[in-house]
């Protein structure tokens, strides 16, 4: 997926015309004008950052994929939307792999209960789990907190009793590590965009 957060809309597109169909922005505004310029079937639309309460009316018009949940207060307002439009929405749980005081998302201790209340909302469809890792200047620094969202997702599957296909893990500086780590999704910025002001 491109990341494309303040990436000028000329350069999305042209990535568009290259065939970079998967699109992630981390914030509902810059997403709503960014799907109003480019369309809302020109890309899947991926929602990577924290998301508001107030903000799940629009995510759940906006987005394919809501990669950011972290809480059942979070679950139940995008269910409940979801449900008064007629239809359900895609999500991911994100894990604080590295249990830092500065990152959203949940921890390794409570995904599983977590898990298990986002996969009873009807109007939520629970499809894996996502996690930023703990910046580190060597990619293969991010090794062990990939290897532990793959066992997490394994622990949370066992629990609810059903697959969650996707893990969506791994960035520009560190993408490579995390699909030998078995990211089905990898969220890249900058080595496609250049960096970001
Ligand atoms: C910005 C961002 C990325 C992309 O980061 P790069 O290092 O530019 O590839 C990935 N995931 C999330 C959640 C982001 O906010």
């Amino acid at each position: 997926m491109g990341v494309v957060k303040n990436v000028p809309t000329e350069s999305v597109r042209a990535a568009l015309d290259m065939g970079l169909h998967h699109l992630g922005e981390n914030r509902v505004q810059e997403a709503a004008s960014r799907i109003e310029s480019l369309g809302r079937d020109a890309a899947h639309w991926h929602m990577v950052g924290h998301l508001q309460r107030n903000k799940v009316g629009r995510a759940v018009e906006l987005f394919d994929l809501i990669h950011s949940v972290d809480s059942a207060e979070l679950a139940q307002a995008l269910a409940r939307r979801a449900r008064s439009v007629g239809g359900s929405i895609a999500v991911l749980i994100e894990v604080n792999v590295g249990g830092e005081p500065s990152k959203f998302g949940v921890t390794p201790e409570a995904l599983d209960p977590l898990a298990e209340t986002v996969a009873s909302l009807e109007g939520l469809s629970l499809e894996g789990l996502m996690t930023v890792a703990p910046p580190a200047p060597e990619p293969e620094q991010a090794r062990p907190w990939y290897a532990s969202l793959r066992e997490l997702r394994e622990r949370a599957e066992r629990r609810i009793g059903r697959p969650m296909p996707q893990l969506s893990m791994g960035m520009s500086g560190d993408f490579e590590v995390a699909i030998e780590e078995g990211a089905t999704m990898v969220r890249v910025g900058t080595t496609i965009f250049g960096s970001r002001n």
